[in-house]
């Protein structure tokens, strides 16, 4: 019995820390503390409350058979480093629900995802009292030699998470599109500035200096240089830039 007990004990200490790996930063909100977890490249943990969620889950960032269940998980697009059915399956609890787009679903092939929620850029749902709603994510400018853009407009997802008195943009992989610029009362806004494939740092600041987001965490950004980003934002006081272990 002792043993088992000792078993029990390590598991929960493993647990914990597996979560504890990751930097993260809290606010508050009126539905509770809302504590972000930056987990690696496009990969964001959220926990709002009781609720834990997922946010591009990819086995590739962390060893998701250690990472607390989802409640809500949110799929920006269908491509490796943000959709990955094996992270997704070992989060899964009964009553998960998932939000994607209609390509990540259609590349899909489990079972239990069967209940997905589709939404279009533009739709609205919501989780409890937290509202979410899907904006476009796209390229204008960084296209492939073909002349398709890397992210065509239409396919995939950026998320608002809204609980009330407290906005957070995740932009999936985007450029500073008018959709984004045009924003109102984003207080924590997720920028990707993975090259080529989503925005330069000029394109970030330009789309900040006009949606002004009370703090900007650039995530996905490869090997950008984010110092670059912090230097040209010191004349914009009205941004809090956070450099973040991505
Ligand atoms: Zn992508
Ligand atoms: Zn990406």
């Amino acid at each position: 019995m002792k043993s088992f007990f000792s078993f029990l004990l390590l598991m929960g200490m493993t647990h914990s820390f597996s979560q504890e790996k990751f930097q993260h930063d809290s606010f508050k909100t009126s539905l509770g503390e809302l504590t972000m977890s930056f987990i690696g490249h496009g990969t964001l943990m959220f926990q709002l409350d009781e609720m834990v969620i997922h946010i591009d889950p990819v086995s590739r960032e962390a060893d998701y058979s250690e990472m607390l269940a989802a409640d809500l998980i949110l799929i920006t697009h269908q491509h490796g480093d943000h959709l990955d059915a094996g992270a997704i399956s070992k989060i899964l609890k009964e009553e998960t629900k998932l939000i994607m787009t209609q390509t990540c679903f259609d590349m899909f092939e489990m079972e239990k995802v069967l209940d997905a929620e589709i939404l279009r850029n533009g739709d609205k749902s919501s989780f409890g009292k937290l509202k979410i709603e899907a904006i476009p994510a796209y390229n204008i400018e960084h296209k492939r030699s073909s002349g398709v853009a890397y992210h065509p407009e239409g396919e995939g997802n950026g998320y608002i998470l809204d609980s009330g008195d407290f906005r957070v943009l995740v932009a999936g992989d985007t450029e500073n599109i008018p959709e984004i610029k045009s924003l109102k009362d984003i207080d924590v806004a997720f920028l990707p500035m993975n090259l080529p494939y989503t925005m330069t740092p000029e394109m970030v600041i330009d789309a900040v200096k006009a949606f002004k987001p009370k703090v900007l965490y650039p995530y996905h950004f490869g090997r950008t240089d984010t110092n670059e980003l912090i230097e040209k934002m010191k004349d914009c006081k009205e941004v809090e830039v956070r450099i973040r272990d991505f």
